[in-house]
């Protein structure tokens, strides 16, 4: 984690050091913040932000079922976000590091004000931070797939805590099933719903590829509605692939031909091995490492397509 210099906090711009919260905030005991992970990516036009508009619909829409009351759009929400990679300058400072992109964390969140679970009239504050990040799940990960544990924790379902929603409280769950599988020795988890289907990673969508074809898991079984997913359904359709959303059972996953990660942080990780069986060849798969390539090509402004997935800053 390279750390910037600025950081948006509740209406200002403060040092890194001094984006500070009171103890009694009311997110830090009870879970009431929602959140986003967005990347910029260097491109030949300076570092871009990656379908931007998209994640802070989805942030919106994430304090929407919580009910936050707050006066944000997504147009504001995105200029604050330009505006905070020019206060970091963090086109030099990647370079500078010989990174590739940074990773920006906007948090929206109940304040200090009353105890109780109530959030009541506790203001709802925004910080927007951005910190220099490599690959999630490792550079050889990304290249050669990692190794996945299945989770004993089953994933969140909405008649307990709403999955659609980025809400912090939903990430004790992924947090239990990510140190679960870290310290069994394995890179990550995945996880299934409380009907034993698929649902996906601690912080990842998952996908499928049996004969030519991708499936994944529909949000009714517990996917995030991902962004990274969607960019990987438009590379596959793109390509000429099949894809569909569908339940899929964990046997299938063992006889999967490849399989992959999606996510904004886990970009398209393959996966290469599931509680010590191989999949498909035990690498990543050449479906796999062709939707990665065009993935990689997108974020980083070098394909002629999709430019309006990118805001510069
Ligand atoms: N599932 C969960 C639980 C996540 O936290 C994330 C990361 N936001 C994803 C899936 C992937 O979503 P995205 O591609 O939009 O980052």
């Amino acid at each position: 984690m390279l750390k910037t210099n600025w950081i948006w906090h509740h209406g200002d711009w403060v040092r890194f050091e001094d984006a500070k919260i009171h103890v009694l905030t009311h997110a830090l005991h009870y879970g009431t913040g929602v959140f986003e992970g967005i990347r910029a990516y260097q491109t030949p036009q300076g570092p871009a932000l990656f379908r931007v508009a998209e994640h802070y619909q989805r942030l919106l829409d994430s304090a929407r079922i919580y009910m936050m009351p707050h006066t944000y759009t997504v147009p504001q929400l995105v200029s604050l976000t330009q505006a905070l990679l020019k206060k970091n300058d963090v086109g030099s400072m990647l370079q500078q590091h010989g990174m590739e992109s940074v990773y920006i964390r906007p948090l929206l969140y109940v304040g200090y004000g009353t105890m109780g679970l109530n959030p009541g009239k506790n203001p709802v504050e925004l910080m927007i931070a951005a910190w220099g990040w490599g690959s999630y799940l490792g550079d050889e990960g990304v290249k050669s797939g990692i190794r996945c544990k299945m989770s004993s924790w089953a994933r969140i379902d909405s008649r307990t805590l709403p999955p659609l929603a980025k809400c912090t409280a939903n990430y004790a769950n992924s947090i239990l099933a990510k140190q679960e599988a870290l310290s069994n020795g394995f890179d990550e988890a995945i996880l299934l719903n409380v009907n034993g289907m698929v649902a996906e990673g601690p912080g990842e969508n998952i996908f499928m590829i049996q004969n030519g074809e991708l499936t994944t898991p529909p949000p009714s079984d517990g996917a995030l509605k991902g962004i990274t997913a969607d960019t990987a359904i438009w590379i596959a359709q793109s390509m000429g692939l099949k894809v569909s959303y569908r339940s899929i059972i964990r046997d299938e996953l063992f006889l999967a031909d490849e399989l992959f990660f999606t996510g904004t942080a886990a970009e398209i990780t393959p996966i290469r091995e599931i509680d010590g069986r191989v999949i498909g060849s035990g690498t990543a798969g050449p479906i796999t490492q062709s939707i990665q390539s065009r993935y990689f090509e997108l974020v980083r402004g070098a394909s002629n397509e999709r430019s309006d997935w990118l805001t510069v800053s």
